[in-house]
């Protein structure tokens, strides 16, 4: 059986030794396919259909008061896939819910070999990796179908480790995110189920034999983040839609204000904040370079 170690946060100890593997859903509360996901596997491993032979399984609704809010976090802003800084258990708590809960979550992140976090967008985009682009991370994220991987070596995204996947890396274990695909299109979860039952056979907590899927991925490397200032941001025709959306060197992708901002670099734009995410001092969303 299941045991709730915490609240929302359930294990699974098969007899045999093996790999600790973690599956988290809800990080962000509104990204549902990630939090259906959980809740399958839970039932299926509950009813018996589904059986861990060796190691150990956790599975985790990341962010459960967001969950129950179907927002992003608990409060506008709040992120949890942002409190994960590297001495989190060294620093004193900032009393946010958001905080509290990364407490929770970190023992397991740092004892885990492998940890996968289902992540949605809130803009319409094709599924995508988010994770290192190592062998041992190459190993985990082959199962899940996505013809891109983002990386962020220089941590672009928060401007220092953070994340739940980078916490992991940074405790020795592989973390990988997924992004399953738009936050409100539910029409994956048997898909990434599947998925995910696929890598627990690959690392032998599942019976069974998979061939890995044999892709060819472009890797995409962070490069910056737009942030937004007191005198706003707009988006120029055909930008800010969605990730992925590709631009050339020379071509304005907006403007700060009355100020054109202007490409540097051929690249995509990715993770684009809508309106109501939007804060100054925060990205309006970033740019990556493909390796
Ligand atoms: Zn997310």
């Amino acid at each position: 059986m299941m045991q709730e170690l915490q609240t929302d946060i359930y294990q699974i100890q098969a007899p045999l030794p093996g790999k600790s593997i973690t599956l988290i859903g809800g990080t962000h509360g509104n990204e549902r396919t990630g939090v259906e996901v959980v809740t399958r596997m839970k039932a299926m491993i509950e009813s018996g259909e589904l059986v861990i032979i060796q190691g150990s399984l956790t599975l985790i609704y990341g962010n459960p008061r967001a969950i129950e809010l179907n927002e992003r976090g608990s409060e506008p802003h709040a992120d949890l896939n942002r409190a994960f800084v590297t001495d989190l258990l060294e620093c004193d708590p900032t009393g946010t819910y958001e905080d509290a809960r990364a407490r929770e979550i970190a023992p397991f992140l740092q004892s885990s070999d492998v940890v996968i976090d289902l992540h949605a967008t809130n803009k319409p985009s094709e599924p995508f990796l988010a994770s290192k682009d190592s062998e041992r991370h190459q190993q985990v994220y082959r199962w899940f179908p996505s013809k891109k991987v983002l990386s962020d070596p220089q941590y672009v995204l928060a401007g220092f480790p953070a994340t739940v996947d980078d916490y992991t890396d940074v405790y020795g274990g592989v973390g990988v995110c997924y992004e399953t695909g738009q936050a409100s299109d539910l029409g994956r979860v048997e898909e990434v189920l599947q998925n995910v039952i696929n890598c627990l056979k690959d690392q032998g907590l599942v019976e069974g034999h998979v061939e890995a899927p044999d892709a060819t991925r472009d890797i995409f490397e962070l490069t910056e983040a737009i942030i937004l200032t007191d005198e706003g941001f707009t988006f120029a025709e055909g930008f800010g839609e969605g990730s992925w959306e590709a631009f050339a060197q020379g071509e304005v992708l907006g403007a700060h204000g009355d100020t054109a901002f202007v490409a540097e670099y051929d690249g995509v734009i990715v993770f684009p904040k809508m309106p109501e995410h939007r804060k100054v001092g925060k990205p309006v969303g970033y740019l990556a370079k493909r390796n």
